[in-house]
C-alpha cells in the first residue's frame, strides 16, 4: 500500500481519525472498534486492454467492501490517476456511514480504476469498463454488491457495466449497477440527487442557524455532477447567489452571481470546463478562501487544510464531495464558527436515490420525478434532525467538550450498524 507524503492528506488515516472519535465517545471497545473499521473485503485487479493501436495496457482497478452487516455493498468507482487501494478504502467506510445515516439498507462498498480517463479514446474506455466488470461480476450483484458513478465516471459507464454484467448472468439484471441512463433501468432524479441532497441540507442548515438563503452567496469547489446540480439548484430553487465555481481547468467569479444555466452549458461543451466562460473573470486566488457565506467543496479529498482552513471565509460548508476537509482543518473551521455539514450527511442524496433505483429495478415499476424528489427530500430531512439530534443531545451531557456534526453523524451511523452486529450475532 502507498504511504502519502503528508499524513494529513492520507485519506484512510483521516477516515480512521474520524472514526475513532466518534468511537470513543461511544465508548466502544477495542474488539468492536477493529470489527467496525476493518474492510470486510478488499480486492485489487489487474486488467490487461487492448489499445485503439494494437498495444496491450495494464490498468490497477481496485475494489472495497467495508462493512455489508446493513445490506449489499453500496459506493460509486472512480477513474482517475490518483486512485489508490487507500484512497478506495477511505471512500468505502465513508460510504458505510453514508448508508447508515441515510438509513437506507446497503453496507459501504467503492471502486476504482487509476487511469486518466481524458487520456483514453471512447472504444479503450470501454474496454476498460468491461473488463473491470467482468473481473468483479462473482463480487457484483443487486444482493451482494452495486456500484455506481464517481469522478470521471456517470450514466454511460453505468450502462456499459449493466450490461457486460447481464452478458456474464445470461439475462438481463439492471439492479446490479445505480445512476443509469432512464432508458436503462435509471430512476428519475438519479443525475440530480447528490446535488439536490446538498440543497437540502444547506436549506436544513440555514433554517437551524436562522440565517437567510435568499441571495446567500456561494463558491463552488468542482463543476461536475454534484458542484454544477448543486449550484444550479441553490440558484433556481433556493435564490442564492453563485458567486464563484471552480474545476480542473481553473476558477472563476462575478460577485453580481454567475449565471449557473449558461456556465453548465459552456462547461459541458467539449468538457470545455469553467475556465475562460465569458460572464465572469478569472479568480486570482483559491477558491477554498474567497468571500462568500456558503461554500460547497464538490471535487475531491483534502481541499480544506490545515494550511488554508483558518483563511475560510463562509459561513457554512457544505460537503458534496467525499472526505474534502481534513480532521485538522476541521478543528480549525470548528474554533472559526464555521458550521460544517459532513460529507456523510450532506452528498448522502445520491446513494439515496441510488437506493431508490434499485428498488424501482427490483419491483420492474418505475416513480415520476416528483415521487422520488419527495422520498427524497423526507429521508435528507429526517437524516438532518437524527445527526442534530445526537449532536444535541451529546453536548447537552458534556458541554465541555462539544461534538462537530461530522462526529454526530459517524455516531449516529455507528449505533446503527452495530445494532444490526448485536442482532445477526456473531458468525464464527
Ligand atoms: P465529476 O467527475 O462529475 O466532477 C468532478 C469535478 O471536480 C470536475 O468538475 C473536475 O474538473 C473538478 N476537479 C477535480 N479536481 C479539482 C481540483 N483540484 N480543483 C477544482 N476542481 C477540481 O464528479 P462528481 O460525481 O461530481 O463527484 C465530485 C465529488 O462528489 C467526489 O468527491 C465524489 O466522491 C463525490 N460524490 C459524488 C456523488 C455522485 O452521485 N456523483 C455522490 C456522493 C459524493
Amino acid at each position: 500500500m502507498a504511504v502519502a507524503v503528508n499524513s494529513q492528506l492520507n485519506p484512510l488515516e483521516n477516515a480512521e481519525r474520524q472514526f475513532e472519535e466518534a468511537a470513543t465517545r461511544l465508548k466502544l471497545d477495542a474488539g468492536v472498534r477493529d470489527m467496525l473499521k476493518k474492510p470486510r473485503r478488499a480486492t485489487i485487479q489487474w486488467l490487461p486492454v487492448m489499445m485503439d493501436d494494437g498495444a496491450i495496457r495494464m490498468f490497477e482497478g481496485f475494489r472495497v467492501q467495508h462493512n455489508i452487516a446493513r445490506g449489499p455493498a453500496k459506493g460509486g468507482i472512480r477513474f482517475h490517476p490518483d486512485v489508490s487501494l487507500e484512497e478506495v478504502s477511505a471512500l468505502a467506510s465513508w460510504m458505510t456511514w453514508k448508508c447508515a445515516v441515510a438509513d437506507i439498507p446497503f453496507g459501504g462498498g467503492k471502486g476504482g480504476i487509476k487511469v486518466d480517463p481524458r487520456a483514453l479514446s471512447k472504444a479503450e474506455l470501454e474496454r476498460l469498463t468491461r473488463r473491470y466488470a467482468a473481473d468483479l461480476s462473482d463480487l457484483f450483484g443487486p444482493e451482494s454488491d452495486v456500484p455506481a458513478p464517481d469522478v470521471n465516471t456517470g450514466e454511460r459507464e453505468m450502462a456499459w457495466i449493466a450490461d457486460t454484467y447481464s452478458m456474464h448472468e445470461r439475462r438481463t439484471e439492471l439492479g446490479v449497477v445505480t445512476g443509469k441512463p432512464i432508458e436503462v433501468g435509471g430512476s428519475q432524479g438519479r443525475r440530480e440527487a447528490t446535488g439536490r441532497g446538498v440543497m437540502i441540507c444547506v436549506e436544513q442548515m440555514c433554517k437551524y442557524l436562522k440565517m437567510p438563503l435568499q441571495g446567500a452567496r456561494v463558491a463552488v469547489q468542482g463543476f461536475g455532477n454534484v458542484g454544477g446540480v448543486s449550484a444550479d439548484l441553490l440558484a433556481r430553487e433556493c435564490g442564492a447567489k453563485v458567486v464563484a465555481a471552480s474545476d480542473v481547468t481553473g476558477a472563476i467569479v462575478n460577485d453580481a452571481g454567475l449565471d449557473v444555466p449558461a456556465l453548465i452549458k459552456y462547461s459541458s461543451e467539449n468538457r470545455r470546463g469553467v475556465a475562460g466562460f465569458p460572464g465572469a473573470r478569472p479568480l486570482p486566488g483559491s477558491i477554498i478562501e474567497v468571500d462568500c457565506d456558503i461554500l460547497v467543496p464538490a471535487a475531491l479529498e483534502n481541499q480544506i487544510t490545515s494550511d488554508n482552513a483558518g483563511r475560510v471565509r463562509a459561513r457554512i460548508v457544505a460537503e458534496g464531495a467525499n472526505g474534502p476537509t481534513t480532521p485538522d482543518a476541521d478543528k480549525i473551521l470548528e474554533d472559526k464558527g464555521v458550521h460544517v455539514i459532513p460529507d456523510i450527511l450532506c452528498n448522502s442524496g445520491g446513494v439515496t436515490v441510488s437506493y431508490f433505483e434499485w428498488v424501482q429495478n427490483r419491483m420492474g415499476f418505475y416513480w415520476p420525478e416528483s415521487e422520488v424528489n419527495s422520498r427524497l427530500r423526507e429521508k435528507m430531512v429526517k437524516a438532518f434532525g437524527d445527526v442534530i439530534t445526537m449532536k444535541e443531545r451529546t453536548d447537552a451531557a458534556s458541554p465541555g467538550a462539544k461534538v462537530s456534526l461530522r462526529i454526530a453523524g459517524y455516531m449516529v451511523a455507528i449505533q446503527r450498524v452495530l445494532r444490526v452486529h448485536e442482532l445477526r450475532g456473531m458468525y464464527a
